[in-house]
């Protein structure tokens, strides 16, 4: 076999991957498991955007497209960044690819030098920092708190910069802790970067229609327009119209950092699929009804599943306020011992005493560089989060 390369010793398996394989592995073995590890809508892709691809297949739309999208898609893509930030972009500011996913890798592709370095609040979504090591930069992750709301301070923003700084990751509703930034939040921090001209923001927004405040969730484009060159915003169509199969997202920001992108997708994937991309446009085209019939289903399940973790002793959650994921500090868990004996000393472990114990399935907080926690997703059924949180019960009180 080929031996690989260096650059595969700086990048793993995403660990939100390997826990599905090992939930599907369990269930086809016959085991009964309780997965609040789901990392998408659990609903299906709306009839009207189904239709669209359809429509889309009979009428021909099945060869390549240009690299960075149909026209027809970057239009709906720049109508709906109007509607959210205000902000006109024009076509060459857009790019389109193979999930929101896809653009974050290929932007730090496109702008990384060796050892140039990226700043990654913690908790992070488990991809940031392989994508930063196997394109050749640094990531260089800065705990927040749970004081600060788990949001990166300007103060800790200013202390983090170095003249290697090339990026900011702001993931805003944030995977996994839920945190949303507020436009006052985001203003400090755009002044940080407004003072450090080498410095941009990789804005990830994925989850700004899964929001249980204020609408539309703030944007750092929309308190600093005059940064728009330096800010890359993210998303997608994946969670907010349970399309993650389809396999399309989208980025905003500058022209050359867009043709960039779209040059690495000329020589690697040629273009996102034609006819996920019809999709796409009428799901960001289709009006807002299957967003707010989802939300007001979510924020049900959310509102079961944190009363029902914060009334388990030693896990405490934090309401999310944004995505489908619930963050639980389970610290005061740390040094408890199993029935059988096994002192419980870290959140993998703790983790796989639920699995073991209940069947329940949680992400360990390590994953997210913040040891001590995991994450809970609730996009699953309400009957199916109520038997998890009976069956978290159950495990902590085996915990003496
Ligand atoms: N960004 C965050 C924070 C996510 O949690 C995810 C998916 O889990 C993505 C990006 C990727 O989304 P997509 O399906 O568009 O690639």
């Amino acid at each position: 076999a080929p031996a690989p390369a260096e650059r595969m010793s700086r990048v793993k398996e995403s660990p939100s991957s390997r826990v599905a394989d090992r939930v599907r592995e369990f269930q086809a073995a016959g085991r009964k498991v309780l997965p609040l590890t789901i990392g998408e809508p659990d609903f299906d892709t709306p009839d009207h955007v189904k239709e669209a691809a359809i429509a889309a297949i009979r009428a021909g739309e099945t060869k390549y497209t240009s690299a960075n999208g149909t026209p027809a898609l970057q239009k709906a893509i720049t109508a709906r960044l109007l509607r959210k930030t205000g902000q006109s972009y024009a076509g060459d500011e857009i790019c389109v690819g193979g999930g929101a996913k896809q653009l974050i890798f290929l932007a730090f592709m496109a702008t990384l030098d060796e050892g140039d370095e990226v700043i990654v609040p913690a908790p992070y979504w488990v991809s940031y920092p392989d994508m930063v090591t196997v394109n050749g930069g640094r990531p260089v992750t800065v705990a927040t708190t749970a004081d600060e709301g788990y949001k990166l301070t300007p103060d800790q923003l200013r202390e983090a910069i170095t003249d290697r700084t090339t990026w900011v990751v702001l993931n805003t509703p944030n995977n996994p802790t839920g945190a949303v930034y507020s436009e006052s939040e985001l203003r400090g921090l755009t002044d940080v970067v407004r003072a450090h001209p080498h410095v941009s923001i990789l804005c990830d927004e994925i989850y700004d229609e899964i929001n249980y405040g204020a609408r539309p969730v703030p944007s750092a484009v929309t308190v600093a327009p005059d940064l728009r060159r330096r800010i890359f915003l993210v998303n997608g169509v994946s969670k907010a119209y349970a399309m993650t199969g389809w396999r399309i997202g989208y980025g905003a920001g500058a022209a050359g950092l867009c043709a960039a992108i779209g040059t690495l997708q000329s020589q690697s994937s040629s273009c996102p699929s034609s006819v996920s991309q019809a999709a796409a446009v009428a799901a960001l085209d289709g009006g807002r009804e299957f967003i707010d019939r989802t939300v007001g289903i979510y924020t049900e399940r959310r509102d079961l599943l944190v009363s029902g973790l914060a009334a388990i002793d030693g896990l405490r959650p934090t309401a999310p306020e944004g995505g489908f994921y619930v963050w639980v500090d389970a610290s005061a868990l740390m040094g408890s011992v199993t029935p059988s004996g096994k002192r419980i000393t870290t959140d993998a472990e703790l983790a796989e005493h639920f699995l073991d114990t209940s069947g329940v399935v949680v992400i360990s907080g390590d994953s997210y560089g913040c040891p001590g926690h995991f994450r809970a997703s609730f996009a699953l059924s309400s009957e199916i989060i109520g038997e998890a949180v009976a069956g978290l019960a159950r495990s902590v009180e085996l915990l003496r």
